[in-house]
């Protein structure tokens, strides 16, 4: 592949040793995970023995303190295999960003060492039944209780609730000012509880519910950055977790473009491999690429993540877009070219369909987006 110019030796051995689990545990799984809304497992577990969960963490928090490209190719080979199973790395990793950058160190030691030795996932928890494109309109409230704050309110579609043992909560600290702020929320806090799991189109082993507040007492040592930081710190979290998102969509396009051209290879009609009509060429020629295109931009995007460079709000805008648009064409693409077969639950690319719309849709809607591209193309010129 030609994107292997720019990985180094360690990244392509990354690549290599996830895409042995993907062959080995994790696409064995992929169906019935999506088929019960079963949690994976097993493709959890093997990362986390792997030492490949969450390989950004710094060393000194038992991480391998990887560069951010390292986290797009763990992501995008997984997804390539199963998007629900490279659902729970990836927002486990949107969390610790902000428990990096303003947490203090006993509060990121505590939530983040488990993370990066023993597997433990952490829950993004802003959206709510009101709030989700709008999320600055949150209703969710904390309030200051003496050296607690008391937590009220509800989150609605949060990744990985249920299983987190952590859940970083964006809650009005100010009403008058709208004022927002971070708390962590452990699993087991007295008030805390969840809906079921959302019967989804889409990455179904991925358990998203609602998660409800009942004055829930969080120690203010449990305030991540200071009072009112807290919009601030997810939106610039979310400038760099949707770097691994766009690499989540590139991985869900390489697996249903490698179904494709396999299937294209063994399917006969009119006495030959459909694979050798210029019709079905050309697509698999305009999947592959566009694919490579979403890639490139993708890894891009994840170098100005690593240098934390001021443009990184828009390449990884432009990348998630870019790749998710790109992953939902080329899905629709891979269940044409194998016809009858693609439309049903015998095959991958039906799922992979499923899987892929999602991704247009999370952690910024790409019409959000085009509209967070659009004002920097403007500044630009105003
Ligand atoms: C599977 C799944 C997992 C998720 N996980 C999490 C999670 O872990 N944590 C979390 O906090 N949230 C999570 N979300 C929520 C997700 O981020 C929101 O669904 C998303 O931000 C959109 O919000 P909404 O669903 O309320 O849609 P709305 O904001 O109601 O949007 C509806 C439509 O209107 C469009 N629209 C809205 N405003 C504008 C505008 N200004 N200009 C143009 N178009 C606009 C949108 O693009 C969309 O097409 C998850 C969602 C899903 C489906």
């Amino acid at each position: 592949m030609p994107a292997d110019t720019t990985l180094t030796e360690e990244h392509r051995e990354v690549r290599r040793r996830v895409r042995h689990l993907a062959e080995t545990v994790i696409a064995p799984a992929a169906a019935v995970v999506d088929r019960d809304a079963a949690f994976p497992r097993a493709a959890h577990e093997a990362l986390v023995a792997e030492g490949l969960y969450v390989p950004h963490l710094p060393v000194a928090l038992g991480g391998l303190g990887a560069d951010a490209l390292t986290s797009c190719l763990v992501i995008e080979e997984v997804a390539r295999a199963c998007a629900s199973a490279s659902l729970t790395p990836n927002v486990t990793r949107l969390v610790s960003l902000p428990l990096l950058a303003a947490a203090q160190p006993d509060l990121a030691e505590r939530c983040l060492r488990p993370a990066a030795t023993d597997g433990a996932i952490l829950a993004f928890a802003l959206s709510e039944e009101d709030a989700g494109s709008d999320a600055a309109a949150i209703r969710t409230r904390a309030v200051r209780d003496a050296d607690e704050y008391v937590v009220t309110g509800s989150k609605r579609w949060i990744t990985n609730a249920g299983v987190a043992d952590h859940y970083l909560v964006a809650a009005v600290t100010e009403p008058e000012t709208r004022a927002i702020s971070l708390f962590v929320v452990d699993r087991d806090t007295e008030g805390l509880s969840f809906g079921p799991c959302e019967d989804k189109l889409g990455v179904r082993g991925s358990p998203t519910r609602s998660v409800f507040f009942d004055e829930v007492r969080v120690p203010a040592e449990q305030r991540v950055g200071a009072e009112g930081e807290g919009y601030r710190l997810a939106l610039e979290a979310l400038d760099h977790s949707r770097v691994t998102i766009a690499a989540q969509a590139v991985g869900l396009a390489q697996g249903a473009l490698d179904y494709a051209a396999g299937y294209v290879c063994s399917r006969r009609q009119f006495g030959q491999a459909v694979g050798a009509f210029q019709g079905v060429r050309f697509m698999l020629a305009e999947m592959a690429m566009r694919l490579e295109a979403a890639r490139q931009l993708t890894y891009a995007a994840a170098a100005r993540s690593e240098a934390r460079s001021s443009d990184l709000r828009f390449f990884s805008a432009a990348a998630k877009c870019f790749a998710s648009d790109v992953a939902m064409r080329v899905t629709v693409d891979a269940v044409q070219l194998l016809g009858g077969h693609g439309y049903t639950r015998g095959s991958p690319v039906e799922r992979m369909l499923r899987d892929a719309k999602v991704t247009q849709i999370y952690e910024g809607t790409n019409e959000i987006l085009r509209g967070v591209l659009a004002k920097q193309v403007l500044a630009e010129v105003g």
